[in-house]
This record gives C-alpha cells, sequence and structure tokens, in this order.
C-alpha cells in the first residue's frame, strides 16, 4: 500500500507537515508498514490537508481538511483487524460514498471528504493537465519517478533526433504563446533569439510571480521541478543557449529548494553540464533569487536585476533576444510556458493545438481565488468560459450570495461583470472586454464587494510597486489614488470620474513597460462596467 500526501506551501501552511509526522509515528507505533510518499500540489487547495490512500486491489480514498487527530482512526480504519470496520463510527465513514468517478484517469478512486460532502471530482473533471500532468502522483523531486513518466523523453528526442529548426518548427505549429501575461508567440521568440549572432547566449526562466491572488508559478516550481528544467533545457538546446538563469523570488522558499535539489540531481545524472545525454550539447544554469519587486517580472527589469542592478525597465529596442543579459542575446520565457514545451515535443504539436481556441492553443494555469466555493490552482483549457470556472470547477459562489465579477489578470487585468460569465478565456476575448490574461490570477467577487474598493487595492499596489521611472506611471497613479481615495470617503464630485479616466488613459500611454502601461486597467474596467457604484459613493447613497 502507499499513502500520498500533498506538501506544497499551501498544503503545510494549512498542517499537512504535522499530519504527516502523525502518520508517521502512527505507522511506526502500530507496526503498518506501508509507503508515504509526499507528492506535489494536487490543486484542491480549499481541501487541504489532503490525504490519499492506496491499497492493492481497491479503489483509492482521499481524505480532506485532515487534523492531525484525524490520522489514528483512519489508519485504523483501512489498515488494521476488519472486525474494527463494523464497530467503527468515525465521522469520515459516513461520507460521500457516491463521490466516485472515472473520468479522472490519473487518480481515480473514491472520495470521502472529512468535514463536508464536497465533490472534489468535480473540481477536478473541467480540467487537462499538462503543465500540472501527474498533478499529486509524482513526488516532485524524484529524478526516477519523473523519468519513469516520460520524463527527459522529449529531451533526449529533441538532443538526438530534432535539429533546432525542427524544434521551433513544432513550438510554432503548436500556436504556443506565453503564459507570462502579453501572449507573445513563443516560437517567434526562440527564432529570434536563435538567429542572433553571438559567442554566447542565455536563457531565463522568468518565476518572479508577485500579483496578489497569484501562485501559479510557486506551484509549477514546487511540484514539477523536473519538467521545468527539462524545458528550460530544450529551450536552450533551440536557441543555442549555454547558460541559464532561474529567477525565483526569495519568498518561494520551497519551490527554491525544490529546484534546487532538481538542479543537483540533473548534473549528477548527465541532465545538465557537458555533453548532456552524451551529445555534444552542453548547457548549466542557476537560481538566482529576486528580492520580491513586483516591477522584477519585467524582463528588462529582471535581467538589471540579475545583473545586479536595480531592476528598472529599460527601453526597447533593444530587445533582450539581440541584447539581454550581460549584453547578450537572451530568451526569457515564463515557468509555465516553459512547463507546456517538455509535453508538445513529446506528444506533438497537433495534440497540443487540438486543445483551445483558434488562436489560443493549449491550456492556461489559473489560481481560482476570492469567494469561490473550492478556490484552488486549476489548469483548464483555453476557450473554457468564464462561467464554467466559477461555477463547474469552483462549485459557484460561497455563502450563499450572489455573483459579482471576476478580477482576471491581477493587478494589470480587469474586472469582468458576472452579466459577461460567458465570456470565454483566450487572450482575445479578454482583451476586448478590457481585461487580459495576465499571468493568470482570478478573483471571483461576490455582491458584498465594493468595486471602487478593489479598483484602489489593485492600483495601490502598482503604484508601490512602480518603479518611478516614467512620470505618468510615478505620479498619475498617484492622483488617481488619491482621487480613488476622495471617493471612497464620499467626498468626491462626478467630474473626479472624467479626470480619473482621463489619467488612466495617458497612464497608459505614457509608460514605458508594462506595469504602467496596465495599471490604470483594474480603475477604467470597474468604471466601465461598475460606474454606478462610483456615482453611489459620491451621492452618498451607498
Ligand atoms: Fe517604472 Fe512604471 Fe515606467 Fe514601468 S511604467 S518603467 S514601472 S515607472
Amino acid at each position: 500500500g502507499e499513502i500520498r500526501i500533498g506538501l506544497g506551501s499551501c498544503c503545510i501552511a494549512s498542517g499537512s507537515s504535522g499530519v504527516k509526522e502523525a502518520l508517521e509515528e502512527t505507522l511506526d507505533s502500530s507496526g503498518i508498514n506501508v509507503d508515504v510518499k509526499q507528492v506535489g500540489c494536487v490543486g484542491v487547495c480549499n481541501q487541504v490537508p489532503m490525504m490519499e490512500i492506496h491499497k492493492p486491489g481497491e479503489e483509492a480514498v482521499f481524505y480532506t481538511k485532515l487534523k492531525s487527530e484525524d490520522v489514528g482512526d483512519i489508519i485504523q480504519k483501512h489498515f488494521q483487524s476488519k472486525g474494527f470496520l463494523s464497530r467503527f463510527k468515525s465521522r469520515f465513514y459516513n461520507y460521500a460514498e457516491n463521490l466516485t468517478f472515472s473520468d479522472m484517469p490519473q487518480t481515480a478512486g473514491r472520495y470521502r471528504a472529512n468535514e463536508e460532502k464536497t465533490p472534489i471530482a468535480e473540481f477536478l473533471k473541467g480540467q487537462v493537465n499538462i503543465a500540472t500532468e501527474f498533478r499529486g502522483l509524482i513526488k516532485p523531486s524524484d529524478f526516477d519517478e519523473y523519468k519513469s513518466k516520460a520524463g527527459f523523453s522529449a529531451l533526449k528526442k529533441c538532443l538526438k533526433e530534432l535539429t533546432p529548426d525542427q524544434i521551433i518548427d513544432e513550438i510554432e505549429a503548436s500556436g504556443l504563446k506565453g503564459r507570462g501575461g502579453a501572449g507573445f508567440p513563443s516560437a517567434i521568440k526562440w527564432s529570434l533569439v536563435q538567429k542572433a549572432q553571438a559567442d554566447k547566449k542565455y536563457i531565463i526562466c522568468n518565476g518572479d510571480e508577485g500579483d496578489p491572488g497569484a501562485f501559479m508559478d510557486r506551484m509549477l516550481l514546487e511540484s514539477y521541478p523536473f519538467r521545468v528544467i527539462e524545458g528550460i533545457i530544450i529551450a536552450a538546446y533551440a536557441v543555442g543557449a549555454s547558460e541559464g538563469r532561474l529567477y525565483i523570488r526569495a519568498e518561494y522558499p520551497l519551490a527554491v529548494e525544490r529546484i534546487r535539489e532538481g538542479i543537483k540531481i540533473c548534473r549528477e545524472k548527465g541532465i545538465l553540464g557537458e555533453n548532456i545525454l552524451s551529445t555534444t550539447f552542453s548547457f548549466d544554469m542557476e537560481i538566482f533569487e529576486g528580492a520580491g519587486a513586483f516591477v522584477c517580472g519585467e524582463e528588462t527589469a529582471l535581467i538589471a536585476s540579475i545583473e545586479g542592478k536595480r531592476g528598472i525597465p529599460q527601453l526597447r529596442p533593444p530587445y533582450p533576444a539581440e541584447k539581454g543579459l550581460w549584453s547578450h542575446p537572451t530568451l526569457i520565457n515564463n515557468t509555465e510556458t516553459l512547463s507546456l514545451v517538455p509535453w508538445i515535443l513529446r506528444n506533438g504539436s497537433a495534440k497540443f493545438s487540438e486543445i483551445g481556441t483558434e488562436k489560443s492553443k493549449g491550456t492556461k494555469v489559473f489560481a481560482l481565488a476570492g469567494k469561490i466555493k473550492r478556490g484552488g490552482l486549476i489548469e483548464v483549457p483555453m476557450g473554457i468560459s468564464i462561467r464554467q470556472i466559477v461555477e463547474e470547477i469552483g462549485g459557484g459562489i460561497a455563502g450563499g450570495k450572489a455573483f459579482k465579477a471576476v478580477q482576471i489578470g491581477g493587478p494589470s487585468g480587469g474586472c469582468i461583470p458576472a452579466s459577461m460569465a460567458d465570456t470565454t478565456i483566450d487572450f482575445d476575448s479578454l482583451k476586448e472586454v478590457g481585461a487580459m490574461m495576465g499571468s493568470g490570477g482570478l478573483i471571483v467577487l461576490d455582491e458584498s464587494d465594493c468595486m471602487v474598493d478593489i479598483a484602489h487595492y489593485f492600483l495601490s499596489f502598482t503604484q508601490d510597486e512602480s518603479c518611478g521611472r516614467c512620470t505618468f506611471c510615478r505620479i498619475g497613479t498617484r492622483r488617481m489614488l488619491e482621487i480613488l481615495e476622495k471617493i471612497k470617503a464620499g467626498k468626491g464630485k462626478l467630474e473626479d470620474l472624467d479626470l480619473l479616466e482621463k489619467l488612466a488613459i495617458n497612464t497608459k500611454k505614457g509608460s514605458i513597460c508594462g506595469l504602467g502601461q496596465t495599471a490604470p486597467n483594474p480603475v477604467l474596467s470597474t468604471l466601465k462596467y461598475f460606474r454606478h457604484e462610483y456615482e453611489a459613493h459620491i451621492n452618498g447613497t451607498c
């Protein structure tokens, strides 16, 4: 038998380490011989600590929202005398007999939810796992297990059977676009770096995730370190880079630890270093820990930060593809983008491009948070609607309140009202309604949320994080914030709304990097869809 327990940061924050300790103590003291396997994030963050019991010839059983004191009963029930079963009257036994699901090939089994009857299967059902393939099944730092699940087979294929041009063609055919926010076609970026003439090239994996409510990169780095590393090496080979940096914010210590361990193991196994997999390709990489400035997610600021300078965005051109890290051509891709690469090369571009819409292919990972019944980390096919995510995956609004809006794309994104919940998740549709994919934060709001507060919250975040280089981003956002504060205090005037809008438009136009160009989006989208709430504050009717 085997007992799996998730130990991502969310799980640990909810007490999984204590549950694991209690589990090991119980097994030790009762002399039960069963493996305890530490797995990555399952994504069901609203139900952790979570434990999955596997016994040969039996269906898997899942327990959720566990406490250390629950463990003894569970172990006794599953691993001790059968006679005990008939006497067993714990709360676990009564739950969720109907929660079977056979449509989840990776973890088919039976859920018995602790505390409440929660259809976890519903949460997982509409998802497609590519970046999160084998979620909840594999131990993050187990090289052999990753390899046994076709890990590094894409790298082997690339190094031994494909030319760099063929790899870039495959990425182009897949339709992959960058998952970090802007949605730039990955193959164009790769090809620019490949064509650049230089004696040395770099690759950077951008894991500097700083949006409020977002934890996609953290989860991928913590749960699938080898997948991220494999994606980086494939991209490095395709563009001719010999050195890589993985930029991870220092606030993600577990991600740093697991990637560090992954790099060490890969060096020992001949996956990193000289003559990778006995070919002529040599490549190595190291971690760079970011100090937590949101603006360092912008690629030129990120490069400056690695170079030891202050993280301030630079005017482009030149683009990093021609003049990047230490003036060498540099490919910068987001963590999620690179996590998708091994799957695409292993399964073929056609299989990837079958998923999604005409212009947005594949899947997108979102951190689903806010006033939702079932929050967590989800990977959904492009083209799914906001309504499907909120109602089917998230189970609707918590506490019986009405669904009001979603804030998608973090502080750079926008608020989409519930009346437009049929908007599909793809790069173009979101832009059309005044939001953007961003890196993947999705915060659900209910009727009790004030949209002026929401706009104020996100704008104060970007105002704080502005590097101060551009006048509009530095001062324009400050003036906008003052207007919002005045309105919130009931001292606003109707003409303030026009000024707010004007400042927002000019800040977008007058900023040189994505931070300032998108910072006004939460204000503009709430003004567009919830102007009456601003007016109610001004008129004193709320
Ligand atoms: Fe800095 Fe803002 Fe200008 Fe970006 S837009 S460079 S964050 S001042």
